[in-house]
């Protein structure tokens, strides 16, 4: 079997660190579905308009040479105890597939490239797409399911504070990234320190990428410190 990319995403994530964990608790974040030479038809996303969400099935290309364990130690459970890697979407499964909803925003056709503009996504930059289909809610939303340890929507209760240094970082780069704050305090609510560490308040300085900005941030107390928004060196 021999499966072909039919797309890549441009986003935001530029690395694994602070990804959400699930589609649409970041609903700031911007993605671009850039389409292969072979699929740029737009013939191949007509009528995709109707549908205000969209399945995208993709690989997890960066973990994908790590291997798998048939049990996996889920951030929902504190990264402790272990479950079957089916009863999980952990990205460490024998075949390195992802599969997200996120918000379709519409497309556009320019020159001879085809992009997809989408919104939620927890999808790295660069993530190699297998295919997208329409979420169709009277067989896709089950409001009776049962999610057993992953019932309730994650996050934290960690309040998201910018000082100062941060804030005249914003408002130096306000025109070219207009969200970017309300995208940082999504992100960082979600708390994307490894789940074991979750619980503690400790004092080091953590940095994420975004964009092309690295994020320093710290944890204070009852709330999460931005420290400084630079450009990746
Ligand atoms: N919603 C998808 C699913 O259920 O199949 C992905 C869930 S997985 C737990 C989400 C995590 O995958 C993100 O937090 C990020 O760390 C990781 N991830 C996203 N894109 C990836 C990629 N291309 N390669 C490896 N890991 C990726």
């Amino acid at each position: 079997m021999q499966l072909k990319p039919i797309a890549y995403i441009k986003s935001p994530y530029k690395q694994k660190f602070a990804i959400p964990r699930q589609p649409n608790l970041v609903k700031e974040a911007k993605g671009e579905i850039v389409f292969e030479k072979d699929f740029s038809d737009p013939n191949c996303l007509r009528g995709i308009e109707q549908f205000s969400h969209l399945w995208l099935i993709f690989i997890f290309h960066e973990t994908q040479d790590k291997g798998w364990s048939p049990t996996v130690q889920p951030p929902r459970l504190g990264g402790k105890e272990s479950v079957g890697v089916f009863a999980t979407r952990s990205t460490f499964r024998p075949n390195p597939i992802g599969m997200s909803v996120v918000e379709n925003l519409g497309w556009e056709h320019a020159g001879s490239s085809l992009i997809l503009k989408v919104g939620g996504q927890d999808l790295l930059d660069r993530t190699p797409i297998l295919d997208i289909k329409p979420y169709i809610p009277y067989a896709d939303a089950l409001p009776d399911a049962e999610a057993g340890f992953a019932e309730s929507v994650p996050g934290s209760e960690y309040e998201i504070v910018f000082g100062d240094e941060a804030e005249q970082h914003l408002k130096k780069i306000q025109a070219e990234y207009p969200n970017l704050k309300s995208f940082i305090t999504s992100v960082l609510k979600q708390d994307p320190r490894p789940a074991w560490r979750q619980k503690d308040i400790d004092d080091k300085r953590y940095g994420m990428t975004l964009y092309d900005l690295n994020i320093k941030w710290q944890i204070q107390e009852n709330q999460i410190h931005v420290l400084s928004i630079n450009p990746e060196s």
